[in-house]
């Protein structure tokens, strides 16, 4: 790259969530990729953005799913949707992440490969969405939760749906170990697969070098993927404090998606009618508080995701400092722990040298004014303007 090429972004403040604070004033990128942040803006650089807000890197959403509206209720058969439908809810839900700040998405589930065909169209500019991390279609058993057209039984058919994916692009493995609040399919602590399911999943993901997100609330089905040696767990409702104590000092990620279940206008509003899933919800509710408030005093390592919940990244920072978290934790686990988890911290998660250059700009800065990461003022993926 030539000093030519070089484009600046100006600001009050470049936020690093590693170190915690404001670290130089200019961002300086070229060809969408970060090169320095700096001081000055030297003569005759180009100048993209002036602002006296603050620049912190694109929030990444460690789960979701582009086409799911929970709100609208019965989320399997959204993914049983006819394809063509589900691309063009996707469109809108995605650009509505974009304008919240979201630059990378990692996606936990889908049939027929949409999430994968998705995130080949955002990267041909052919979408306006995050970056999309594609899981390709879930792992679940017969009768499991999160099976919408595709079961999965067996160790030959796991590592089978696993080389499949891989064939067909996803960028990790996403298996259902229990059920889930959004169906009555399962209890929320019950193991979908055995052991051995279990172990082949995640030596066939890793062999072939996908990390491994499993769905999981509590419980022996929690537990039992701990064990195995999954890389993310996803929810964690109901955690107990064994699964808790196996996580101590370790490296695998827990991933918060509370709004879905907090807000009314998720799970409650989608499905108010089914007794069984308002049972969940409620149940869900008590658990999590404790639950996510142990997690942050263990210091366990937390990343945040909207679980469909489109645009409302802000509001899980939100709720994880409501359970301790600190508002430089909370912005991490939506930046770089969340790039940590969702295995792209080396394009993703902070403005370092060799980044992609995404940026989310907020008016105030985060540590006086939180409620400032609501609204950005601009976004700007791979150095330019969403
Ligand atoms: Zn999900």
């Amino acid at each position: 790259m030539s000093d030519s090429d070089r484009q600046y972004i100006r600001a009050a403040g470049i936020y690093d969530p590693d170190v915690g604070g404001m670290d130089g004033t200019v961002l300086e990128f070229s060809d969408g990729t970060v090169c320095a942040v700096r001081d000055d803006v030297p003569q005759n650089g180009e100048l993209v953005f002036d602002t006296e807000g603050y620049v912190l890197p694109g929030l990444v959403d460690a789960h979701s799913h582009a086409s799911i509206r929970p709100g609208e209720g019965d989320q399997i058969a959204q993914m049983r949707a006819d394809p063509a439908e589900q691309a063009v809810r996707a469109a809108h839900n995605l650009r509505a992440d974009l304008d919240a700040g979201v630059t990378t998405m990692r996606l936990m589930a889908a049939e027929r490969y949409i999430d994968v065909t998705l995130a080949r169209l955002e990267r041909e500019g052919e979408l306006d969405a995050p970056r999309l991390l594609p899981s390709g279609v879930h792992l679940t058993p017969t009768g499991g939760h999160g099976k919408a057209l595709t079961a999965t039984d067996g160790p030959e058919q796991v590592r089978d749906r696993v080389r499949t994916n891989y064939d067909r692009g996803a960028h990790h493995s996403k298996y259902f170990a229990t059920g889930g609040v959004s169906s009555d399919a399962g209890g929320l602590d019950t193991p979908n697969y055995t052991r051995e399911e279990v172990e082949t999943i995640v030596a066939e993901s890793h062999r072939l070098g996908l990390h491994v997100a499993t769905h999981a609330h509590g419980g022996p089905g929690a537990t039992q993927a701990i064990d195995c040696g999954v890389d993310t767990i996803e929810h964690a409702a109901t955690l107990g404090p064994a699964a808790i104590d196996a996580l101590d000092g370790g490296d695998q990620f827990v991933v918060g998606t509370f709004s879905i279940l907090m807000n009314p206008e998720g799970i409650e509003k989608g499905d108010a009618d089914s007794h069984a899933i308002m049972e969940n919800v409620r149940d869900a509710r008590e658990t999590v508080r404790e639950t996510w408030t142990s997690l942050v005093d263990r210091d366990i390592p937390l990343a945040l995701g909207t679980d469909s919940m489109h645009g409302n990244l802000y509001e899980e920072m939100q709720l994880l400092r409501e359970f301790g978290a600190s508002t430089d934790q909370a912005i991490r686990a939506a930046t770089s722990d969340a790039a940590r988890a969702a295995h792209i911290d080396h394009r993703a998660g902070t403005l370092t040298r060799g980044k992609s250059a995404d940026v989310v700009v907020v008016a105030d800065d985060p540590h006086e004014t939180f409620e400032t990461l609501a609204d950005p003022v601009a976004v700007f993926k791979r150095g330019v303007r969403q």
